[in-house]
């Protein structure tokens, strides 16, 4: 086995400490990376807390991970030692479903593997990427170009995928008017992506001081929604709305906001069920959708897409031991626009 270090919740109720734990010996198809950075996800504190459902204690969280390879197993093929390498959300899959068999692994039928808070086909659970080293099968391990800055590179492998993979499915791009609902993590890099893709691009956010941000990031437009007056004159005006917000939120005023045959995709998950009118939908024959991550070849697509645009998030970097901190501002969105731990510092 190999011994791993990081920072780990002992039970939902307690702040996360040091712990020392094993990772698994490399197997002929694994690649073992040495983690440089990982972003810190609103997922992070949501499982760590158990808000979604029961988790797997001790938990490392984080996978937004990045770093550098260290160990390639005797039959890996696309890395070598000294290459850069990433791990997003997922660390396996069943391979064989409809799902994995055209790259859909998120949607894996009969479970994909989470990176961490989850269980490896062995059953040991998996552990995130707030810790040194991490090995996994090379089929769910991402390249990323030399070209970028590795710290703002982490954050693409969860808010980014999140974000790039709907815009691309629902093929939002010119022509198309798009709002992003939320100005964090998500938003930003929704912003990023549907004005590269072509879109007019409107942030709507219920805080004012998100406005010269959201111009900043390429924005055209923003909407501050707790003004009655500019949602009244934004209704009926987007194709899509981006609903990127992860707290509790009414959907019903937003989906007012959405042009006949327009769609409202949620890709934050708040705790709690959302209620929906039927009339809301029913009145302009509207959509109410959702998306998850995104698969392992599009995970690689966006990732080339960024290096080929130069595209990468806005993030603050931390030491480890402020992680609770981090985790405070995220709640109140104060965090322009991802926190990410420089892992040397753990
Ligand atoms: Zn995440
Ligand atoms: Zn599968």
């Amino acid at each position: 086995m190999i011994k791993a270090k990081g920072y780990a919740a002992a039970t939902p109720t307690t702040n996360l400490a040091p712990w020392k734990f094993e990772r698994r010996d490399i197997e002929t198809l694994d690649v073992q990376f040495d983690i440089l950075y990982c972003g810190v996800c609103h997922s992070d504190l949501h499982q760590i807390r158990n808000e979604w459902f029961p988790g797997i204690f001790p938990m490392v969280p984080g996978h937004e991970i990045v770093g550098r390879v260290v160990k390639v197993g005797k039959a890996v093929t696309k890395f070598k030692v000294g290459d850069l390498a990433a791990v997003g959300c997922l660390v396996d899959s069943c391979r064989t479903c409809d799902n994995c068999k055209v790259g859909l692994e998120q949607y894996c039928t009969n479970g994909s593997v989470g990176t961490y808070n989850s269980r490896s086909k062995d059953g040991t659970p998996t552990y995130g990427g707030y810790s040194n080293t991490i090995v996994v099968h090379q089929d769910f391990v991402l390249s990323i170009s030399e070209k970028l800055s590795l710290p703002a590179v982490a954050p693409l492998l969860c808010a980014g995928i999140t974000t790039y993979s709907p815009l691309r499915y629902w093929k939002v791009g010119k022509g198309h008017k798009l709002a992003v609902l939320g100005l964090g993590g998500l938003g930003h890099m929704a912003v990023k992506f549907g004005v590269a893709f072509g879109a007019e691009v409107t942030v709507l956010s219920t805080s004012p001081s998100k406005e010269v941000d959201a111009k900043k990031l390429g924005a055209h437009k923003f909407v501050l929604t707790s003004d009655p007056k500019q949602i009244k004159n934004a209704k009926g005006t987007f194709d899509f709305i981006l609903d990127t917000v992860s707290a509790p939120h009414e959907l019903k005023p937003y989906l007012s906001l959405l042009k006949t045959n327009g769609t409202l995709i949620m890709v934050g998950i708040p705790p709690e069920p959302s209620q929906v009118p039927a009339f809301s939908l029913m009145d302009g024959r509207k959509s109410l959708a959702a998306s998850g991550i995104g698969g392992l070849p599009e995970t690689q697509e966006m990732l080339d897409y960024c290096a080929e645009h130069n595209i990468v998030s806005d993030i603050e970097m931390i030491d480890i031991k402020d992680i609770h901190n981090a985790y405070d501002r995220m709640v109140k969105g104060d965090v322009r626009y991802r926190f990410v731990i420089d892992m040397a510092t753990l």
